[in-house]
């Protein structure tokens, strides 16, 4: 299974233009209190850290299905590298699953909140491998804001 947050591509490209894929200008503030879930590098940020919210696009295609919506990122080049499994900081935060079928839709009957009290990796590896699931869009549960993708490979 590969896990993976934005796009490193298109990071540098929103890092160089200044603009997110809403075309809203990226606004950058300093970190002052830590702990931000970070969608570039999967991991939470620290005190210092310089920081943005934009508007972002996770899917690799275009539609109906494929919408924008806000995450927080780093400004400045970060580790934004694949994974091969589920980052620990995503284990014990409840997670709404999302798989998306060939035809780039909603799966909804594959639909699924999972507990932080249940494997989130088990979930996952079991959905990447059906032959009707392009991918899977992990969520927050109750902003529903972005939390990373899993694919069976790249
Ligand atoms: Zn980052």
């Amino acid at each position: 299974m590969i896990v993976t947050g934005l796009d490193s591509q298109q990071l540098a490209e929103m890092r160089t233009s200044g603009l997110d894929h809403g075309q809203n200008a990226v606004e950058p503030f300093t970190d002052l209190e830590g702990g931000w879930p970070l969608r570039c590098c999967l991991s939470d940020s620290v005190v210092g850290d310089k920081l943005a919210i934009v508007a972002w696009n996770p899917f690799p295609w275009r539609g109906p299905f494929a919408e924008t919506g806000p995450i927080v990122v780093h400004v400045e080049l970060c580790d934004s590298r694949e994974h091969t499994r589920v980052p620990s900081q995503f284990e014990h935060r409840r997670q709404l699953v999302r798989p998306y079928t060939l035809d780039h839709r909603i799966a909804y009957d594959l639909v699924t909140i999972v507990e932080p009290t249940e494997s989130l990796g088990d979930a996952l590896k079991h959905l990447v491998r059906r032959d009707d699931v392009e991918r899977v869009i992990v969520r927050n549960v109750l902003a529903g804001c972005y939390s990373f993708t899993a694919v069976h490979h790249s």
